[in-house]
């Protein structure tokens, strides 16, 4: 069975955890002796309580968080998100700052300025086609938050270091980078990340929030759009998105007993990008996108030297057992998306296919 399944470079939804996807197979039909899938258990039961309540513990310890900051399954992806910040965050008297650096977080952008929201820019990285990530910020005084897009999927860049913001809390989308490296916790007041890049299917979206940020929310919000309601609820004020839950559980279940702590994921992932950067780098043929001190550790974006050479490049992939690896459609070229869940062979495979790719065609 698995001798079907190719190198999965896809962007989002991506590759999943072969043993997580074996263990959800395995217990398809019969989830914990319920004689039921998890798809088909109540939300209400203790056996979905130990789903829900394991995963939150999972976060936890992974990031080390504290007992009062809040881990949160909201549905409507990372692009409700967009919304729900600036609605939950900015009062009438209030103003935020934004970090644009690409496509995600112009929607972020967008989404706070739809709603009448005062909002800063303050910096950004249009001037360079979006190839690198701003280094130094200078914050509004008063904000009530930074926004930051962590990695930025399309353009394959990513915030090594996050920027210093001082008292003011960082606010990240985190969705193409969480769990892929420690987080200095101390910086955020808010995290929220899209599962389906390096967490789990689509459906759910994860997110995280301080107790002391949560507490300055606005009042006389939507139900369903108050992250009180989801704090308050254990995020089970209505039906939660249970199987997304459940993978996510798995996933962080297999973080946890293959690499044990994230500083060790880290180091996975940075073999597993220098292994690409270096085929990249050492040839005249393939050319990286992202500038050295920005690029992505989970989006490396390169092009070839023709559109053309670029086609059979992502074709011949594919026949080889490679997938995934077109560009976003908004920006073309080629991109390979090594979330956690991508294993060393799937890059080396791909590194390995590179090269072969350039004495070629080359
Ligand atoms: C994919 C992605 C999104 C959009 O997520 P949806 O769940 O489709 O709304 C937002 N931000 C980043 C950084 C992403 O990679």
């Amino acid at each position: 069975m698995t001798a079907h399944r190719i190198h999965n470079f896809n962007a989002g939804p991506s590759a999943l955890p072969l043993p997580v996807l074996e263990k959800i197979q395995a217990s398809f039909l019969n989830f914990n002796d319920s004689g039921m899938s998890i798809t088909e258990i109540s939300h209400r039961s203790a056996k979905f309580d130990a789903v829900l309540n394991g995963a939150i513990d999972r976060v936890r310890r992974l990031l080390s968080l504290n007992s009062d900051d809040h881990v949160l399954f909201i549905q409507g992806g990372a692009s409700l998100q967009f919304a729900m910040v600036p609605m939950n965050f900015l009062g009438p008297n209030d103003t935020a700052d934004y970090i644009n650096t690409g496509t995600w977080s112009a929607k972020a952008i967008k989404e706070a300025r739809i709603q009448g929201k005062t909002i800063q820019v303050i910096a950004s990285s249009e001037d360079q086609n979006f190839s690198y990530v701003p280094k130094t910020i200078s914050c509004t005084p008063g904000a009530r938050y930074v926004h930051v897009t962590s990695n930025n999927t399309i353009k394959g860049t990513q915030f090594d270091q996050f920027p210093e913001t001082f008292e003011i809390p960082l606010v990240a989308d985190m969705s193409s980078d969480i769990f892929s490296r420690p987080l200095p916790m101390e910086k955020f007041g808010l995290i929220y990340t899209g599962a389906q890049k390096n967490l789990g299917p689509s459906g759910v979206c994860m997110v995280i929030v301080k107790e002391a940020f949560l507490e300055t929310a606005e009042q006389h919000l939507p139900t369903m759009l108050a992250y009180k309601t989801f704090a308050a609820h254990n995020s089970m004020y209505n039906t939660p998105p249970c199987f997304g839950i459940y993978t996510i559980d798995l996933v962080l279940e297999w973080i946890q007993e293959t690499f044990g702590t994230l500083e060790r994921m880290a180091e996975h992932n940075q073999r597993k990008a220098r292994m690409l950067y270096d085929v990249i780098d050492g040839s005249g043929f393939y050319q990286a996108t992202a500038q050295k001190n920005s690029r992505s550790l989970m989006n490396v974006t390169f092009r070839l030297p023709t559109e053309d050479l670029e086609d059979r490049f992502v074709a011949e992939a594919l026949e080889n057992g490679l997938g995934g690896l077109k560009g976003h459609r908004s920006v073309g070229g080629c991109r390979a998306s090594i979330y956690n869940a991508v294993p060393m062979e799937s890059v080396a495979a791909l590194a390995a296919f590179m090269e072969r790719f350039e004495q070629e065609k080359g």
